[in-house]
C-alpha cells in the first residue's frame, strides 16, 4: 500500500543564524537565488551567494518622487519596502529575442531557441508582487493565449514570500486588497520576527516544493506564541500603510471623467519619462524590433518593453493618437484603474508605490485618482 502525502501545510521556526542552510537547501536542489540586494544607492533584485547578499541593517525612505535607503539600526534583513525591481524582469524580460534566421543556401534556417532556462528561486516576494504575477498569469497565460517566453519562466520558478512588516508612505496594497499578508500562490511563506533578545523567521509551506524545503531544514515546529508574533508583525504593517485609494466606484467615475480639465494639468507635469511604466510590476506593453546583420546572413526579432507613454506607442498611419501627455496620462490610469477591470477582471494596479517614488515630478496615482473621481466634469 502506497503511503499517503501529507499535504498539510507546516509551520517551523528558523533561527536567523540558520538562514544560511535555506540557501544551501535551495542550492542543493539546483536553484539559482534572485532576491533583494544593496546596489547603486537602492535595494534591487540580482542573483544572491548567500544571506551576506541581502541588504542586512538597510531600511528605505520613500515618497513622491523619491527614494533613499538609510541604516536601520538593527540586524533585520527584510526591513524595507519594494524598490525600482519587480520580479517581471525575470518572467517577462525587457529584452528577449523571439527568433534568429540564419541564411541557408538558398533558403533560412529559423532557431527559435533561447538556450537551457535557469531555475530560479525568487527569495523575498511581497504580497503586492505576487499579486502582480498573478495578473500577470491572467494577461499572459489565462487570457485565451499563452505567452510562451512567460510561461517557461513562470514554470520553474519557486516563489518564496517574505511577509511585508516595513510598508513604505507610498505602499496602498491594503487599499487594493493585495497585501501586505500573502495568503496564496506561494511556494513558501517567511515572516521576520525580531522581538527583544530574539531574531528568527516563521515559515510556511504552501505547495509540495515548500513542503519538501521545509522537512528537509528540520526546523522545530513554530509555538503558538511565535505564530502570533508574527502575525502581529504583519498585522502592524497594516496599520502603517502610507497611503490609501478609494477603490469604490472608481472605475465608473473614471469612465464618467474622461473629458477631466485635470487630466490636462497632469499632463503639464508629466516628462514622458515612461519610468511610471518601467517599475510597474503588472505593466505589460511590449514592442518588437527587427535586426539583420552587415552582410544579411543573419537576420532576429527581439521584443522588448515598451510604454504608453511614448508618442511612438499609438502611432498609426499618419500620426499618433494619444498626441498629448494628458491623453497618455488619462490612457494609463484610466487602463490601470477601470478597463483593466474589463478585460482582465480585477485592477491592473496592485497598490506597490514603485510609480510614486520613482515618478521624476512626483505625480501620485492615488492623489490623481481622488481628484478625478471627487466629482464628475463633463467639458
Ligand atoms: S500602477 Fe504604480 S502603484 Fe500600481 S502596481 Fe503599478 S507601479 Fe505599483
Ligand atoms: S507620470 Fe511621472 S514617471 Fe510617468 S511618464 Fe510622467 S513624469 Fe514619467
Amino acid at each position: 500500500m502506497s503511503k499517503k502525502k501529507d499535504a498539510s501545510p507546516q509551520t517551523v521556526t528558523l533561527p536567523s543564524n540558520d538562514l544560511s542552510r535555506l540557501f544551501q537547501v535551495l542550492q542543493s536542489r539546483g536553484y539559482t537565488i534572485l532576491g533583494p540586494t544593496v546596489r547603486d544607492g537602492a535595494i534591487v533584485y540580482d542573483e544572491l551567494d548567500s544571506p551576506d547578499d541581502l541588504p542586512r541593517g538597510w531600511t528605505d525612505e520613500q515618497e513622491k518622487g523619491r527614494y533613499r535607503l538609510k541604516k536601520s539600526g538593527y540586524g533585520t534583513y527584510f526591513s524595507f519596502a519594494v524598490g525600482p525591481h519587480s520580479w517581471k524582469q525575470y518572467l517577462y524580460p525587457p529584452r528577449v529575442r523571439l527568433w534568429q534566421m540564419h541564411k541557408n543556401g538558398t533558403g533560412f534556417e529559423l532557431n527559435a531557441q533561447n538556450g537551457p532556462l535557469k531555475k530560479y528561486a525568487f527569495l523575498g516576494v511581497r504580497s503586492c508582487e505576487l499579486h502582480a504575477i498573478e495578473i500577470l498569469d491572467r494577461v499572459l497565460l489565462q487570457n485565451g493565449f499563452e505567452d510562451p517566453t512567460y510561461k517557461a519562466r513562470r514554470k520553474e520558478a519557486l516563489i518564496i514570500v517574505v511577509q511585508c512588516t516595513a510598508p513604505a508612505s507610498t505602499c496602498f496594497c491594503a487599499s487594493m486588497q493585495t497585501g501586505p499578508k500573502a495568503e496564496r500562490g506561494f511556494d513558501l511563506a517567511m515572516t521576520e520576527v525580531a522581538d527583544g533578545e530574539r531574531h528568527y523567521f516563521v515559515l510556511q509551506s504552501g505547495s509540495d516544493a515548500g513542503r519538501e524545503i521545509v522537512q528537509e531544514l528540520a526546523c522545530a515546529a513554530a509555538t503558538a506564541e511565535e505564530i502570533a508574533a508574527a502575525e502581529q508583525a504583519v498585522k502592524a504593517a497594516a496599520e502603517r500603510m502610507g497611503r490609501t485609494l478609494d477603490t469604490h466606484g472608481l472605475q465608473a467615475a473614471l469612465y464618467a471623467n474622461r473629458e477631466h480639465p485635470h487630466w490636462r494639468e497632469v499632463g503639464e507635469r508629466c516628462l514622458n519619462c515612461t519610468n511610471c511604466t518601467q517599475v510597474c510590476p503588472t505593466c505589460f506593453c511590449t514592442t518588437v524590433e527587427d535586426i539583420t546583420d552587415l552582410t544579411g546572413a543573419t537576420a532576429e526579432r527581439w521584443r522588448r518593453w515598451d510604454s504608453c507613454f511614448t508618442m511612438e506607442f499609438s502611432y498609426l498611419h499618419g500620426g499618433s493618437v494619444r498626441s498629448s501627455a494628458g491623453a497618455r496620462y488619462r490612457q494609463w490610469l484610466t487602463h490601470k484603474l477601470a478597463s483593466w477591470v474589463d478585460q482582465f477582471g480585477a485592477f491592473g494596479c496592485v497598490g506597490c508605490g514603485r510609480c510614486i517614488a520613482w515618478c521624476p515630478v512626483g505625480i501620485d496615482i492615488t492623489e490623481e485618482a481622488r481628484i478625478m473621481c471627487a466629482e464628475t466634469v463633463n467639458q
